[in-house]
C-alpha cells in the first residue's frame, strides 16, 4: 500500500502524523514532507486511519491492486422455459 501525497493541500494541522509519527513525517513547519509514502505490511490500517485524519484531503491512500476486493461477477439470470 502507498500513500499519495498532495503536498499542495496540505495546511500543516499534523493530524495524520499525531495519529502515526513513524508513517507520516512533518517538516520543522508542521507540514507533511514531500513524496509518497510507502507503507510497510502490517501498517495499512494504522496508514489509512492517519490519511482519512487528514482535514485537507491531503492523503490518499492506493491500495495494491492485487489486495484490492473486487465484487464477484453476478452472472444473468437464465430464463426457464
Ligand atoms: S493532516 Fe493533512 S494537512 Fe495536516 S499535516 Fe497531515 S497531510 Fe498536512
Amino acid at each position: 500500500m502507498r500513500i499519495i501525497v498532495q503536498n499542495a493541500k496540505c495546511q500543516g494541522h499534523a493530524r495524520c502524523a499525531a495519529l502515526a509519527p513513524h508513517i507520516f513525517k512533518l517538516d520543522d513547519a508542521g507540514y507533511i514532507l514531500p513524496g509518497n509514502i510507502e507503507v510497510a505490511e502490517g501498517e495499512g490500517l494504522t496508514a489509512s486511519r492517519g490519511a482519512r485524519s487528514c482535514p485537507e484531503r491531503a492523503l490518499k491512500c492506493d491500495r495494491d491492486p492485487a489486495a484490492r476486493v473486487e465484487p464477484d461477477v453476478i452472472p444473468p439470470r437464465v430464463r426457464r422455459a
